[in-house]
């Protein structure tokens, strides 16, 4: 089936990806929904995508994995369709003290974030160049903005997304493709399960957790084309902090 307008989104089986796979489905992207191990999550995603009359298909590959990413987006990228819209949304914590880390935790985080968006955006971009058209939007962390506590790999990675889109940014943006970042603060997904949410919803001026849907529609709007004369920006979603 040839479809017009494709996204992807890497970790889009649960939580924010989720729900970020479901709005592009609804504004009608036909969505490329990427998993790491969770295949029945991204089934359930791909299964609501439908019943609410978008399309979409699932993909299983380790953004950290150059050969698997290769593979996996030149599949992608041979379709007849173009792909228009990627969202680097795959990401995760291993959080403790700095001086405590293991190298491994430093490594696996950073290069989830890092190694990921080189893997994924590379080859989406030399597809994007030609038709000069495209949006990449990643999400990173109120953690890459201010640092946090326990968190120092963690906000490492994410301010380093938001340093390497911001230089992509610059390079892409008379090619016609923008490059945004989105930063949440506490959302509601399976990431925060450990976190000290009564502690940290003090600290957040609007006195709640976000919830996924609010990230999806902030990271619609930069796909869109409402969003025509924005790119190198990052778009804070976190009930006020600062
Ligand atoms: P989540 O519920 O833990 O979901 C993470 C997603 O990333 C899953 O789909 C997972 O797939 C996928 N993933 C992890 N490693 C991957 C890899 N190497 N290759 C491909 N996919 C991979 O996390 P979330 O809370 O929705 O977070 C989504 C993004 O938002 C992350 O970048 C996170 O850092 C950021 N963020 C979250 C919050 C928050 O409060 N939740 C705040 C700020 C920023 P599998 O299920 O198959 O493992």
């Amino acid at each position: 089936m040839v479809e017009s307008k494709r996204a992807l989104v890497t970790g889009g089986s649960r939580g924010i990806g989720r729900a970020i796979a479901l709005e592009l489905a609804g504004a009608g992207y036909h969505v490329i929904v990427n998993y790491l191990s969770g295949k029945e999550a991204a089934e359930e995603t791909l299964a609501a995508i439908r019943e609410s009359g978008g399309s979409g298909e699932i993909i299983g590959f380790d953004v950290t994995d150059s050969k698997a990413a290769e593979t996996a987006m030149e599949t992608l990228l041979f379709e007849d369709a173009p792909l228009e819209i990627l969202v680097n949304n795959a990401g995760i914590a291993a959080d403790g003290l700095f001086i405590m880390m293991p190298e491994s935790d430093w490594d696996k985080v950073v290069a989830t974030t890092l190694k990921g968006f080189y893997n994924v955006t590379k080859p989406a971009l030399k597809a994007m160049v030609p038709r000069k058209r495209g949006a990449v939007v990643s999400i990173a962390s109120v953690a890459g903005i201010m640092g946090n506590r326990g968190q120092a790999n963690y906000a490492a990675a994410k301010a380093g997304l938001i340093g390497a889109s911001r230089s992509v940014a610059s390079e892409v943006a008379r090619l016609g493709i923008r490059v945004n970042v989105v930063a949440p603060g506490l959302i509601e997904t399976g990431m925060i399960e450990k976190a000290p949410v009564q502690q940290i919803k003090s600290m957040i001026p609007m006195n709640r957790i976000g919830k996924p849907e609010e990230v999806a529609k902030t990271v619609r709007f930069l796909c869109s084309d409402d969003a025509s004369y924005i790119t190198g920006q990052v778009i804070s979603v976190n009930g006020g902090m600062f």
